[in-house]
């Protein structure tokens, strides 16, 4: 699959300019790597659609061929569709928060509970687990184990004492957490092989009895193209507020994620990487939008493109900074935008030696006051641009009517500009670089 994308896209690499075309070959074959994904067709179709769109509003860079801007494109979106930032548990003003897992059998919500409880534990809280499946046979011992392994405690029915009833067990598990100051409780319930009514109901009933902060739906990334009618049925059933992915330790390649954050809107916050206690994280957006286009080497290569040219476009401005030579109003403009698009470089003038002045004459100028300077400047003839001398009291009323601005502001402009070429040419001069010419006249 990597391989095909890196044909088409170095196919269209030669051309200038992304036509619709080239757009919609490259959508082409994102649209079969996201099914290749296991990421739902009607997602599939929407996000193409969205990144196509996207595409066609973009300028071409000078960083990258466009080939790379789109790859670019659906990265950036595919980050954007699986969350941005990852979200944080919500916790409860009164505690205990409560925090309940729903989702099919073997999707790994009791393995879950024991990562949570440690994740939680490690972070200073004093979780609680409370077993809830009691319709499987040795549900109970499974969460009894993980709570030992993570060190924690767990609340669980005792044998033959009100045993059966998953509700009763949720809602006394509240005020064992509170007479034990546990601050987090973590309700396992019991999975469901398929989608079964009788079971969703007591899911619903035990959400009801303890009002959970948090009710996370844990999925199994393997269950692919399964996941949206899945994620529905809990969404309807049950309704839950954040997602937990399971398994990414295999080689699902997790469209799933991408399928049910689209269609709950729900966002995926945690990521689970195998059977052990640490094999857990928060979810990363970026990596698993890695993971599904299954291009990091392309990703890689437009980094580089970028960080390339920007590093070509500092070389030049320096070069120009240094020689002073045929410094014209058009450079002066230049500079002005480049600091401005590269921010933070304006401190690093500051630490280079002779560049002080320039920076502090930079730092005069704020957005606004650029955008006025690029109108002034644009309001000039070529000729005046290249020979500001020739500015003289007619041609300044006149550029000043032209880009909206008093005489005055026009005469401060070309002031300042001759006092950043005099600036250059000292600069020069103070450097005494062999063979640079020391200013134009
Ligand atoms: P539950 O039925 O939803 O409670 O699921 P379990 O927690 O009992 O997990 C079902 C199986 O999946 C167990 O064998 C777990 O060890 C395994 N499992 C759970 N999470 C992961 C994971 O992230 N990676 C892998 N490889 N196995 C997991
Ligand atoms: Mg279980």
């Amino acid at each position: 699959l990597s391989d095909r994308l890196t044909s088409v896209f170095s196919s269209l690499r030669s051309k200038g300019r992304l036509s619709d075309a080239d757009i919609d070959a490259t959508c082409r074959e994102i649209r079969i790597a996201l099914l290749e994904a296991d990421v739902a067709l009607p997602v599939v179709k929407e996000f193409v659609a969205r990144v196509k769109e996207r595409a066609r509003g973009v300028e071409v860079s000078q960083a990258l061929n466009p080939a790379q801007q789109v790859v670019k494109i659906v990265n950036d979106e595919l980050i954007e569709v699986l969350g941005g930032e990852t979200r944080r548990l919500r916790y409860a003003k009164t505690p205990p928060t409560v925090i309940m897992l729903a989702g099919l059998q073997g999707s790994g919500k009791t393995t879950l509970a024991g990562k949570l409880a440690k994740w939680l534990r490690d972070q200073g809280h004093a979780p609680l687990l409370v077993a809830c499946d009691l319709q499987r046979p040795n549900a109970v011992q499974q969460l009894a184990v993980m709570a030992e392994r993570a060190g924690v405690a767990v609340y669980a029915p005792e044998p033959g004492n009100g045993v059966g009833d998953p509700v009763a067990v949720a809602r006394q598990s509240l005020d064992h957490a509170r007479r034990q100051q546990h601050d987090v409780v973590v309700v396992d319930t019991a999975g469901r092989l398929g989608i079964d009514q009788e079971l969703m109901k007591q899911a619903a009933d035990i959400r009801d009895a303890v009002t959970p902060d948090e009710v996370l739906f844990v999925l199994d990334a393997m269950i692919g193209q399964d996941a949206v009618s899945t994620a529905r049925a809990f969404m309807d059933g049950v309704g839950f507020d954040g997602v937990v992915l399971t398994k990414l330790d295999g080689d699902a390649r997790g469209g799933a994620a991408l399928s049910v954050r689209h269609v709950t809107g729900r966002p995926i916050m945690f990521a689970s990487t195998g059977e052990k206690l640490e094999d857990f994280d928060a979810f990363h957006p970026d990596r698993m939008a890695g993971r599904i286009l299954d291009m990091g080497d392309i990703l890689t290569l437009i980094e580089q493109a970028q960080k390339t040219f920007d590093e070509q476009e500092a070389a030049k401005m320096a070069g120009k900074l240094v020689s002073g030579d045929g410094f014209t109003l058009e450079d002066f403009l230049e500079q002005m935008m480049m600091v401005r698009r590269m921010g933070p470089i304006k401190n690093l003038l500051g630490m280079m030696p002779g560049m002080g002045q320039m920076r502090d004459q930079l730092n005069q100028v704020d957005d606004r006051d650029l955008d006025r300077i690029a109108a002034i400047i644009r309001s000039m003839t070529p000729g005046e641009r290249q020979e500001p001398k020739i500015i003289n009291g007619s041609r300044r009323a006149r550029i000043a009517k032209g880009s909206g601005v008093t005489v005055t502001e026009v005469n401060n402009l070309v002031v300042r500009f001759f006092e950043a070429q005099k600036m250059m040419k000292r600069m020069t001069q103070g450097m005494g670089i062999p063979g640079m010419p020391g200013g134009r006249k």
